[in-house]
This record gives C-alpha cells, sequence and structure tokens, in this order.
C-alpha cells in the first residue's frame, strides 16, 4: 500500500496493522457473536420445574442460564418468613411417592423430615360441624360428633339412608375400579372416557356424598371444585393422593429450590416478556428487564417454565399446535391467610373442610402448631371469591373474610399475612388430559422453544419437576 505523503509513517503502520490482522479477527469475533448464541441454554422460571431442567442440562456440560422475574427461587415451592417465623406460601408438603423430588433431595443433601399427622378433620356442612377424631386421647374444645367406627360411620346424619345404601353397595365396585386403573399412566389414561370426579362419585354414592365430602375435600386440597376436576386425573395419581404420609425438607419446603438454585446460574428480577425465534440464525432471543433495563440474549434451546396461562403472552409467533394447547390451559385463583390464635385454645392440629352452603369465600382452613408452640391458622379462599378479591388491598381482604373465619373457628385471631396466587395450581378438567397427551405427542428434539410446569404432568410439585426433566431430555436429544 502506498503511504500518502501528508501521513507519518507511523499512521500508515498502524494502519496497515489494523487492516491485515485487527479488522478480520473483529470481523471474525462478530461473526461468530452472530452465528452462536450466549448460551447453550436459557430456562425461564426458577420454580422446581424451571430449576429441574437447569440442573439436569448443566450437569450434561451445557452452559445454562437461568432467568427469573422474582428475586429469590422456587417460585409455588418457596419458604417465606414474616416476623421471624417461617411459612409456606404455597406447596406445603411433599409425599412418599414423589421419587424424583426425593433423588434430587438425596443429592444435593436436603434432609426429608416428617409433618405431625393432622389428628382431626371438621367437616363443616351448613352451620353444623362433624368432627372426624383421630386423636381420641386428646381434648377438643368443639367436638360435635365422633366418627371412630363403621356403624357410627353408618349413622352420620349429614348422609341420606339412600346415599349410605349406595356406600354399601358400591364401594366394591368402585374400588374394583380403582385397581383397574392403577399403575396406569396419564398419557394411558387420556384415552380413557373422561368426567369430573365430582360426578362420577355423584353417579355411585349420590349427591349429598358428592357435595357434603368430595367437594369440600377436593376444594381445600386443590384450591377448585371437584367438578372440575377430572377423574382420570385423580386416578392417574391415585398412589400419590392415597398417602397421607406428609414430609418436609428440614428447614422448610423451600430448601430443595434454594439449593438447587445455588448449583445454577440463575439471575435474579429478570423478567421475561419475549421470546422469538430467528431461523436465519438458529438461535432463540430472549428479550427482558432487569433493574438496570432492558437486555437480550440468545440461546440454542429455551425451556420455558412458568404457569402455563401465561406461555402465549411470552412467545412471539406460536405455533397453531402451541396456540390450541394454551389456549384450554386454566388455573385457580386464591389466597393463603396466616392468622395466630390469641386465645391458643386449639389443643389439636386440626383440618377444617367446608362445605359451601356453610361459606362461600373459605374452603378449608388448618389449625397447625409451630414450633415457637403456638397455634396458627392457614385458610384457602375459594377461587371464585378470590379472583373478586385478589386485587383487593390487604385490609379490605381482611374486612371481607374476618366474618366467615370468625364462625368457622370460633376463636380470637389475628391475621398477620396474606399471600395471593393469581395462578395458584392448574385446572385439570374432564378431558384435558388428553389436550396434554396429543400436545406432547408433537414435541420432538428438534424443537427450539420448549415447555414445562405442573399443567403439563400432575398439579404438584412432583408433577412439575417431571415435566421439567422431560424437558431436559428433549433439549438434550434424548426423549
Ligand atoms: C397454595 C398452594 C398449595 C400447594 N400445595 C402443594 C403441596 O402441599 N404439595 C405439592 O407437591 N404441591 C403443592 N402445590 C403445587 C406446587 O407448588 C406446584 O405444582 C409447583 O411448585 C409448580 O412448579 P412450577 O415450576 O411448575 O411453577 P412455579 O413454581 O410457579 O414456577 C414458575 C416460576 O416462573 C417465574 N416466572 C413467571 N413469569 C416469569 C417471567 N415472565 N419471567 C421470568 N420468570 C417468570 C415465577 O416467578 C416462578 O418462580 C401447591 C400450590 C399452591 C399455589
Amino acid at each position: 500500500m502506498k503511504r500518502p505523503p501528508e501521513e507519518p509513517l507511523h499512521y500508515s503502520i498502524f494502519v496497515r496493522f489494523y487492516q491485515t490482522a485487527v479488522e478480520p479477527s473483529l470481523l471474525f469475533v462478530c461473526y461468530y457473536k452472530i452465528m452462536n448464541p450466549d448460551y447453550d441454554y436459557i430456562v425461564v422460571g426458577a420454580g422446581i420445574a424451571g430449576l429441574g431442567a437447569a440442573y439436569t442440562l448443566s450437569k450434561k456440560g451445557g452452559e445454562v442460564l437461568v432467568l427469573e422475574s422474582q428475586s429469590s427461587p422456587g417460585g409455588r415451592m418457596k419458604t417465606n418468613s414474616y416476623g421471624g417465623k417461617k411459612y409456606e406460601a404455597g406447596a406445603g408438603f411433599i409425599l412418599p411417592h414423589f421419587k424424583n423430588i426425593r433423588a434430587l433431595a438425596d443429592e444435593l443433601g436436603c434432609k426429608i423430615v416428617p409433618i405431625p399427622k393432622t389428628k382431626n378433620f371438621t367437616f363443616m356442612i351448613s352451620d353444623k360441624r362433624y368432627l372426624f377424631d383421630l386423636a381420641k386421647d386428646e381434648e377438643s374444645n368443639f367436638a360435635v360428633f365422633h366418627i371412630d367406627t363403621v356403624s357410627e360411620m353408618v349413622g352420620v346424619p349429614f348422609l341420606s339412608k339412600q346415599t349410605k345404601m349406595h356406600i354399601l353397595m358400591r364401594v366394591g365396585r368402585l374400588y374394583a375400579k380403582l385397581i383397574q386403573f392403577k399403575g396406569k399412566s396419564a398419557t394411558e389414561l387420556s384415552q380413557e372416557h373422561d368426567i369430573s370426579i365430582y360426578n362420577l362419585l355423584k353417579k355411585q354414592f349420590g349427591k349429598d356424598f358428592a357435595d357434603n365430602i368430595i367437594d369440600p375435600i377436593v376444594y381445600g386440597a386443590f384450591t377448585y371444585s371437584a367438578k372440575e376436576m377430572s377423574a382420570n386425573l385423580v386416578f392417574a395419581n391415585l398412589g400419590d393422593l392415597m398417602k397421607t404420609q406428609y414430609q418436609t425438607f428440614e428447614g422448610g419446603i423451600g430448601e430443595l429450590n434454594k439449593r438447587l438454585a445455588e448449583n445454577l446460574n440463575v439471575s435474579y428480577d429478570s423478567e421475561v416478556e419475549k421470546i422469538s425465534k430467528n431461523r436465519d440464525r438458529d438461535l432463540v432471543e430472549i428479550n427482558f428487564t432487569t433493574p438496570v433495563g432492558a437486555e437480550r440474549l440468545t440461546a440454542r434451546k429455551v425451556i420455558v417454565a412458568v404457569p402455563g396461562d401465561k406461555v402465549l403472552s411470552l412467545i412471539n409467533s406460536p405455533t397453531q399446535c402451541a396456540k390450541d394447547f394454551f389456549d384450554k390451559v386454566r388455573y385457580s385463583s386464591t389466597a393463603r391467610i396466616f392468622c395466630t390464635s390469641n386465645t391458643d385454645s386449639f389443643k389439636l392440629t386440626n383440618q377444617f373442610i367446608i362445605s359451601s352452603s356453610a361459606s362461600q369465600k373459605i374452603a378449608s382452613v388448618l389449625v397447625k402448631r409451630n414450633v415457637y408452640g403456638s397455634s396458627e391458622i392457614e385458610a384457602v379462599l375459594r377461587k371464585e371469591f378470590a379472583q373478586q378479591i385478589i386485587s383487593k388491598n390487604d385490609v379490605d381482604l381482611m374486612v371481607e373474610i374476618r366474618e366467615d373465619l370468625s364462625q368457622i373457628l370460633q376463636e380470637d385471631f389475628t391475621i398477620d399475612k396474606i399471600h395471593r396466587w393469581s395462578s395458584s395450581l392448574p385446572i385439570f378438567y374432564p378431558g384435558y388430559l388428553e389436550a396434554i397427551a396429543e400436545f406432547k405427542s408433537k414435541i420432538t428434539s428438534e424443537d427450539q422453544i420448549l415447555f414445562a410446569g405442573d399443567y403439563l404432568d400432575a398439579p404438584f410439585s412432583e408433577g412439575a419437576l417431571r415435566s421439567g426433566l422431560e424437558a431436559a431430555k428433549h433439549a438434550i436429544g434424548q426423549a
């Protein structure tokens, strides 16, 4: 290259060096940056589904980042605290059949500890209480009706004679059906005719049994009515649901997610807004916001592990199959109300299971002894009521529920904390297992955007984790 006369020598050397060495390498870096992703995998959501998936992927050697909108991990399985006390805002226990949860806990040195059994169940039907006394040796303040033996069961006043006859005649038939379905997977059961668990049991045992026993139990446990719950879902998870040996982790239910997150690269306060496929570059782009501002990252594959009713708002141009499926995903809403008993006259742990004729606001109340020696009260709101009040402030909400709670507890109590869940649990309505099976049948290892969450498996932590592990297998290409 001929040096222009006005340029000094050192300038010309610099230009030559730049043109022959720096420029090509810069170009190479730019090309490399454009063609290669920032991460192999990005997982959106640090709940048990997302963390389980990310942990599996990082063990396989991939470079993984988890983006989480909150400032701590766990999602609906997290231990919170107020006033020096710990409480479980969402999931409260694991069960002996949760084999993936247990294996992970074992691997991460998370000790599993038992939760004391509920000693009494009080069924509240209209304005009456019926106490199923499992703690005969202890004193109770409000025992109204004790059912210890089959003969007492036959005498219960809230079931009609006809219902009792049905129970005696048909219990064998129902048992045979349970045996027939036992061990069948959700995919196998998705092919079977499905109705609601309410209708199935109403058909077998009568309306008052379904209304007064089944619906309140399902409502209290799942935050939605048995009328909306698939019978096949119940059959598919019978092993889990029949076990009542409640367990947790030493330090609280959130401990497992905390340990998982400690082993991963998690970016907190990172709210994902859009996930788009860049077909030219064969990558997935993620736009998210942090307290500092808007950011963008790319990955080879992305696992979206947020509640299913939020997914469509995140995906730019979803496939028709994803659109059809996610349009059908529905969640219940609830708020957990944590109170302390002022009179401390509750001698027992007691689960109040409440029929809609007794309260249209509260579905169940659990009274338990805490580690400080006082009684704690935890109430679950009914879905429809929760939807109405979910955006009200705490003071208004307390005014709305105080009367019902007082009637149920007949105690002096203080409301300490309200935890709202606008997406509490996925609704596994009759036919939903079939929709899941159809959606999953179209997933391949070529997919760059994969999904995980309890709404794809079963409405508890083990279901969420199973779906995360499955998504990770697809991402690696081992499904
Ligand atoms: C009140 C209640 C009681 C329950 N009781 C039990 C129980 O006793 N036992 C049991 O096994 N299960 C129970 N469950 C169910 C269990 O908690 C859930 O099935 C499980 O925790 C769901 O995990 P997940 O990872 O699918 O979703 P989540 O835990 O909801 O995780 C999703 C994560 O994604 C994050 N996120 C959402 N949107 C974005 C975004 N745009 N960008 C970035 N991050 C985002 C969320 O902050 C969250 O951390 C209960 C649930 C509730 C609500």
